[in-house]
């Protein structure tokens, strides 16, 4: 069983990458940004509160976040491994999803990020904005706060996992395939 975690800044790549490597590495991918898309999509209750803080670029709160993503984990117990991407996005939910884990006798095996400069993924999610439809992506000071949240709650990430001897940085430019390549090298080794 391997469970991986993708991480990077928001217009990455993540999702990209993640649609190649769940089916090259047989792994139940679950994004929390798509999840949540969903549930707007289907005007839940979760759906409508997550909308709140989505639509300005801030962070759902973790309670919500971390149940929600133990219930997906939870729908797909005959998973060969997941591939976690866009999560976890704090420190409370990296720490959630290692006790979690840990009850089921599992365990992050790595983390990857893809990395990118910030001035590059900003024109591309603006880009992407134009036929995503993404609230979230269209609007350069929601961008903005998007990165902030991230400097702020999510880099801190890396810390904790280099302190695990999980964390692995691959660079994030280039074709998709050769990001995808690059990617592989470093799960392969966990094969
Ligand atoms: P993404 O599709 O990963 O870019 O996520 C889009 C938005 O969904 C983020 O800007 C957050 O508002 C929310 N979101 C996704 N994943 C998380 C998470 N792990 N924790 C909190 N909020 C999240």
């Amino acid at each position: 069983m391997i469970n991986i975690v993708l991480f990077g800044k928001p217009g990455a790549g993540k999702g990209t990458q993640a649609d190649f490597l769940k089916h090259k590495y047989n792994l139940v991918h679950l994004s929390t940004g798509d999840i949540f898309r969903f549930n707007i999509k289907n005007d839940t209750e979760l759906g409508r509160l997550a909308k709140t803080f989505m639509d300005k670029g801030d962070l759902v709160p973790d309670e919500v976040t971390i149940k929600m993503l133990q219930s997906e984990v939870d729908k797909n117990p005959q998973a060969a491994g997941f591939l976690f991407d866009g999560f976890p996005r704090t420190i409370a939910q990296a720490e959630a999803l290692d006790k979690f884990l840990e009850g089921k006798n599992q365990e992050i095996t790595a983390t990857v990020a893809l990395e990118a400069n910030d001035e590059i993924l900003v024109q591309r999610l603006l880009e992407r904005g134009k036929t995503s439809g993404r609230p979230d992506d269209q609007d350069e000071e929601k961008i903005r706060n998007r990165y902030q949240e991230y400097n702020e709650k999510t880099a801190p990430l890396m810390d904790y996992y280099k302190a695990q001897h999980k964390f692995y940085a691959v660079d994030g430019i280039g074709a998709i395939d050769e990001v995808t390549e690059r990617l592989s090298l470093v799960l392969d080794t966990f094969q």
